[in-house]
């Protein structure tokens, strides 16, 4: 019998089904987007200038019909409109907490549902998006990994949470240039639901149109893409996507590891700590962020902080602490400030930043895992709004 029993499920390797009907060009990569323009009567020779116009209304101008794309004549727009579509999630619910961010409730093919919350700082602002419908590995600390994964999204349903969250901030055509602090929307993370590297090719896909220079333009070290360490998937992360990374390490022995982050199990600090070595030179990133809740009793000890420093040793990194945010039913308590303080303090004097995180948008339960609780609030409140109004809910 395998002693490493499979604790994940492979959802990347299942092919994504081709829609029926018109085709989104939303999601497409350039090369792609002329494939299909070609197969659907566009003469090869004009493909390459077909696309650089339609992505620049696209993801320069904000478009979503193809009528208005005035460069291109009445004919070729009608032959356009008969194949394809622009399409992005639809925004169901849209709530603005206290301090300024925003959570969007997105609803996508198959009635699901994924939230993106958008976080304004000073001279930047941050969007955190979802790469899937829940998540196959259980953290425990985690409400997102209580609920099941129903499926990956498409890279037009990532890249359509940024189209969205630009949509709401009315950031189309002139979001400045690519570095201009003066952008709203200036940094991606993805930080939502699912863990991205399990739905490697959507999120590749969806963040190389975010970095295309000719369209939304951020620089790849403004997207930061989060993993529980999913080893394998972090080599290919440098090589074909090269934006910044962090990993939820959250523990400093494989023991406490292996029952936060369940995937400990498949691959260990050591092997985790040997895919993290490599990344910055690949990727040309100058240093990874360690993320780590702050569990009372659990991993917040001084001596779990002193282990920290030695485990990353050599590895340029920042560590950010996260306070638990709770959920009903959690397991877990956040550490005391004083708790958080003090290990941010040892882990500060060993060289590092270890900047606390601020959670953002409680009120309207938008912080980091809480997200679960969220879509489920959601839900119940149109359903209870839905049993009032006499709405029946037939399927
Ligand atoms: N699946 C990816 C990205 C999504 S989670 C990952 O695990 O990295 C984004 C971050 O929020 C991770 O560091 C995760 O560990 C953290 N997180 C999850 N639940 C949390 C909670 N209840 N309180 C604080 N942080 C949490
Ligand atoms: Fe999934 Fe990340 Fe939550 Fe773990 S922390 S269950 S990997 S979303």
């Amino acid at each position: 019998m395998s002693a490493t029993a499979p604790i994940t499920q492979d959802v990347h390797t299942i092919p994504r089904k081709l829609p029926e009907g018109p085709i989104n060009l939303v999601g497409l990569r350039r090369d792609a987007m002329r494939d299909v323009l070609i197969e659907h009567g566009t003469p090869e020779k004009q493909a390459k200038m077909r696309v650089g116009q339609i992505w620049q209304w696209i993801y320069v101008k904000g478009l979503r019909s193809f009528d208005e794309m005035t460069n291109l004549s009445k004919d070729y727009r009608a032959k356009l409109a008969e194949n394809f579509v622009i399409e992005v999630p639809e925004v169901v619910t849209k709530q603005v907490s206290e301090d300024g961010t925003r959570k969007y409730l997105v609803r996508i093919a198959g009635g699901h549902e994924v939230e993106v919350v958008y976080i304004p700082e000073e001279g930047r602002g941050t969007l955190c998006i979802s790469s899937q419908v829940g998540c196959t590995l259980t953290c425990s600390f985690c409400h997102t990994g209580t609920q099941k994964l129903v499926r990956n999204l498409t890279p037009a349903e990532i890249i359509g949470q940024v189209m969205v969250a630009r949509d709401d901030l009315g950031e189309w055509p002139e979001p400045g240039t690519p570095n201009d602090e003066a952008r709203l929307l200036s940094n991606i993370v993805l930080m939502g639901m699912g863990e991205p590297l399990y739905n490697f090719e959507g999120v590749r896909d969806a963040m190389k149109i975010a970095m295309d220079p000719e369209g939304i333009s951020l620089s790849r070290r403004r997207i930061t893409l989060s993993t529980s360490g999913v080893v394998p998937e972090i080599a290919k992360t440098a090589e074909e996507i090269g934006c910044m990374l962090a990993v939820s390490f959250h523990a400093t022995t494989d023991d406490v590891r292996d029952k936060l982050v369940p995937i400990n199990k498949r691959w260990n600090i050591a092997e985790l700590l040997d895919a993290l070595r490599a990344y910055p030179k690949v990727s040309n990133s100058e240093r990874i962020t360690f993320e780590y809740v702050m569990l009372d009793g659990v991993n917040d000890t001084d001596e779990d902080a002193h282990r920290l420093v030695e485990l990353i040793k050599g590895i340029p990194a920042k560590i950010n602490l996260i306070p638990f945010n709770e959920w009903p039913g959690a397991p877990y308590k956040r550490s005391s400030n004083n708790r958080i303080r003090a290990f941010a303090h040892i882990i500060y004097k060993a060289g590092y930043a270890s900047p606390i995180r601020k959670p953002r948008g409680e009120d309207i339960m938008a912080a980091c895992g809480q997200l679960k609780s969220a879509t489920e609030r959601a839900r119940k409140s149109r359903k209870q709004i839905e049993a009032e109004a006499g709405i029946s809910g037939n399927a």
